[in-house]
């Protein structure tokens, strides 16, 4: 990170932490005080830099964070976040160590690891909380709801695993009024009921992701697992009138040449694009390999001197090339935006997602290692 900070290209994401603060507070008035939020920083923080952002909201009052992985979790640990940390998206016994060692809790959603688990906690002679995924109608990961019988009667047997929380996760709630959704939410209760009246007593019970905590507040239950929305974009844009969120990262950089080519001159691998006139075309230090996708060929713009430059030709590796023909004065090393404001033009991550048949947690999350993020307002 500081080398490329030092060797001068100057391709960056900023990071305004203090738009990230005010996500937050807003998440905290949808719910509530008394509703606990475990803030999603899987994927570094949604491409936003985990540590940071970990951080920025631990002190804004975040109660929990959830990652992917255990790596995840230690890289948290390491940035010396002490709040809880959910490791959601799969448990390996090998991972075991590192897991108890950094106190991660992990989320079982089948009897085989569950058990394996429970043995080599006991082994150690150890308790250990854990989160159970319960499918409501995801079919992704979890007990699933109707199989209740084969898997209920396997918890009592647990001794050395202690039920911390139970969760589920919906497959939409970005939509108004969703039938599925409802299902869900009801299907999850009925389990709940079933655990409660098998005398298991999960202190956190939680469902809702971004679009339900802004769309479905009757599954706001215990605690809430917001992402998208801390980091300022909205799951569906249905939803812009009902929250006021602000963009947490820009992505800009500079241009590294300018040269005016004559009409009929090809531009980019495989000369997708050829000049219709006399044109001044800007050359700009940052490719498919910073996530600034291929597909973005002929299809994205950029902001110069705020206004848009179209992307001309192939994006390629390192390097894409944008025509600033009609806009005025533009200098070798003027500030281009490829996402976020300038002046006041913008390019939001949704609309980056649309010129790549994409949605914008994919874009975020798409951004290079190789680009730098740097915060502001910490
Ligand atoms: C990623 C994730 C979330 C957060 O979803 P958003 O739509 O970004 O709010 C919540 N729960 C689970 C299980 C997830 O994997």
């Amino acid at each position: 990170m500081k080398s490329s900070v030092l060797n001068g290209r100057p391709t960056f994401c900023f990071i305004d932490l203090e738009a990230l603060r005010w996500n937050f507070q807003q998440v905290r008035a949808r719910v509530g005080r008394g509703v606990k939020i475990l803030s999603m920083v899987k994927a570094d923080a949604y491409g936003h830099g985990a540590r940071a952002v970990a951080a920025a909201l631990a002190a804004e009052g975040s109660d929990a964070f959830g990652v992917a992985t255990v790596e995840e979790g230690i890289d948290l640990r390491q940035a010396g976040i002490r709040q809880s940390i959910v490791v959601l998206a799969g448990l390996y016994l090998e991972q075991l160590d590192l897991l108890l060692q950094h106190e991660l809790i992990p989320v079982l959603h089948e009897l085989e690891t569950l058990k394996a688990l429970e043995k080599a906690v006991g082994a150690r002679g150890m308790t250990w909380p854990i989160h159970l995924e319960i499918d409501t109608g995801m079919a992704r990961l979890g007990f699933r709801d109707a199989q209740i019988d084969d898997w209920l009667p396997e918890l009592s047997q647990l001794k050395a695993l202690k039920l911390e929380g139970v969760f589920s996760h919906f497959s939409d709630a970005e939509t108004a009024n969703e039938n599925y959704t409802e299902k869900q939410l009801k299907s999850f209760r009925v389990v709940i009921g079933h655990l409660r009246r098998a005398t298991f007593a999960p202190s956190l019970i939680h469902m809702a992701k971004s679009g339900a905590i802004i769309n479905v507040p009757e599954s706001h239950l215990e605690m809430v697992r917001p992402g998208l929305i801390l980091y300022g974009i909205y799951p569906s844009p249905e939803l812009t009138k009902a929250i006021r969120l602000k963009p947490v990262l820009s992505w800009k950089t500079r241009i590294l040449q300018l040269q005016r080519l004559p009409r009929g001159s090809a531009i980019g691998y495989g000369r997708t694009f050829t000049t219709k006139k006399t044109s001044l075309i800007a050359t700009l230090p940052v490719g498919y390999a910073d996530g600034y996708k291929r597909l973005f060929s002929n299809r994205a713009a950029v902001l110069v001197r705020s206004e848009r430059a179209p992307v001309v030709g192939r994006v390629s590796m390192d390097l894409t090339t944008v025509d600033v023909t009609d806009i005025g004065k533009v200098q070798l090393g003027d500030e281009v935006v490829l996402l976020g404001r300038q002046g006041d033009a913008e390019i939001s991550a949704d609309e980056m997602a649309a010129w790549a048949n994409t949605i914008s947690y994919e874009i975020l999350t798409s951004i290079g290692a190789r680009v730098p993020r740097i915060h502001h307002h910490f």
